[in-house]
């Protein structure tokens, strides 16, 4: 029998257990490993065929090299998946040894490639598939979005319970799209703006194997929890309430959380069933307190909205938390100043900070590539007095301003630690420096596509 075995680094993602259990269902014998780049691909399971999932472009750069070591050490098959095969050419230009990558969903795509592959035929057939022919990529017909009622259940690894992402065991997908267009985000690019939700009964099964295996703290993922069930409509409140209902008599609240909720897709009703049947956590992506960047980053909402949602938030019982992104192209001091007063007034509980990232396939990346370095805020110096003395650019600067204003608002008795303020200023530089390589490959990325166009 066919052996694969799947790698995802450093944790179990829901990708990697979902491609898993499809290639079991289809009669594969398969294993699922976590791995790092320190790991020796000498120790590794033998397999006919090697899948790895990987979703930023940073796993790109991190792993192109452990990969190009597994598939010298063992001659086999190399697969890659995930949201980093959006642009294919991410995967194919940095690893020349993989012998294919899955484009989009690829539930499907993945059997009929790993088939293709064992009995050497050619690749052609296999529809939602790109690879390297003759210095070239060769892309294949893309795939229909799979239908969510059949989707497969996972393969879930007995030590699912020893890991935590961000609090949870694992992240549960209980739909796919996005009726957003966030200019900074994969997901309506990854899979359309429809979103199409799995049955709740089909949820609850799959809540109930994890719990058995150990995962007893579960999160809900897809674009935006408020969405869930709402077909054409807006959203459908009645829907959303039942899914969190039916989750929460299997889990109990304080193991159930739906972290993701739009600010004008946050009604009473979805609010006070967060209350009810989850930890009471929401996470609002904010993004910036300035309209004109709100409305650049195609986020369709107004400041206004993001006060009503999270002063409701606060009056119903949750607890709100804010993520922002600064450093957007085109933000001026006085923009991210009207951030820093947006943080300041908002009652959040909790401040996630990111520097603009250009994800491949984003309409965000596509401006950053079409961006001089010069104008790009992350290469910009900032040339204050404590942006010399640590050696900031002007976007890691913003987003330590904002880690600071954020922590004041949550705990004003205790300004002017030392140890967080260090720690802010850590996790500025590394999200600086990680988002600096990022960019440079997608610019290097965006001019060998537009190469190849223009020729
Ligand atoms: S609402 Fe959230 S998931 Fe949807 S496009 Fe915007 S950032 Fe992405």
């Amino acid at each position: 029998m066919t052996k694969v075995l799947v790698l995802t680094p450093e944790v179990y993602s829901y990708g990697s257990m979902l491609i898993a259990g499809a290639l079991e269902k289809a009669g594969f014998r398969v294993s699922i490993m976590k791995f790092t780049a320190k790991a020796d691909v000498n120790l590794l399971p033998q397999a006919d065929v090697y899948a790895i999932g990987l979703y930023s472009t940073l796993h790109v750069l991190e792993y192109k090299d452990w990969i190009s070591r597994l598939k010298s050490a063992r001659d086999k098959p190399v697969i890659v998946g995930g949201p980093v095969t959006q642009i294919p050419e991410l995967v194919l230009t940095n690893m020349n040894c993989v012998d294919a990558v899955v484009v989009g969903e690829g539930e499907e795509t993945i059997v009929e490639l790993v088939n293709a592959l064992i009995s050497k035929q050619d690749l052609d057939s296999v529809d939602g598939i790109a690879y390297n022919s003759q210095g070239k990529v060769v892309k294949t017909k893309p795939r229909e979005p799979i239908d969510m009622e059949k989707r497969p259940m996972p393969k879930i690894p007995d030590d699912i319970g020893e890991q935590s992402i961000r609090g949870a065991h694992v992240y549960v997908e209980v739909s796919r799209g996005c009726k957003g267009s966030c200019s900074f985000c994969q997901v309506p690019r990854l899979f359309g703006r429809e979103v199409r939700s799995r049955p709740i009964n089909k949820i609850v099964d799959e809540v109930k194997l994890f719990k058995k295996k150990g995962a007893l703290r579960v999160a809900i993922s897809g674009g935006t929890t408020s969405f869930y069930g709402c077909g054409s409509s807006w959203l459908d409140e009645k829907e959303v309430v039942k899914l969190l209902k039916s989750l929460s008599r299997v889990l109990g609240p304080k193991n159930l959380s739906a972290p993701d909720i739009r600010v004008d897709a946050a009604t009473d009703g979805i609010l006070e069933a967060i209350a009810k049947y989850t930890i009471g956590w929401v996470f609002f992506g904010v993004e910036s307190g300035s309209q004109k960047i709100l409305n650049k980053m195609r986020k369709g909402i107004k400041v206004e909205e993001i006060y009503d949602a999270v002063y409701r938030a606060r009056k119903l019982g949750v607890k709100p938390a804010g993520s922002f992104i600064v450093a957007y192209p085109g933000e001026t001091k006085e923009n991210f100043e009207e951030t820093v007063t947006l943080v300041k007034n908002l009652p959040l509980m909790d401040h996630f900070v990111s520097i603009a990232e250009p994800i491949p396939g984003t309409p965000l990346a596509e401006e950053v590539a079409d961006m001089r370095i010069s104008e790009n805020l992350l290469f910009v110096n900032d040339d204050s007095k404590f942006g010399r003395l640590y050696g900031l650019s002007v976007a890691e600067s913003r987003a330590y301003q904002l880690m600071i204003e954020g922590y004041r608002v949550r705990s004003p008795l205790i300004i002017g630690d030392v140890h967080i303020a260090k720690l802010f200023l850590q996790e500025a530089k590394k999200q600086g420096e990680d988002i600096r390589k990022c960019t440079m490959e997608v610019k290097k990325l965006y001019s060998l596509l537009r190469g190849r166009h223009e020729a």
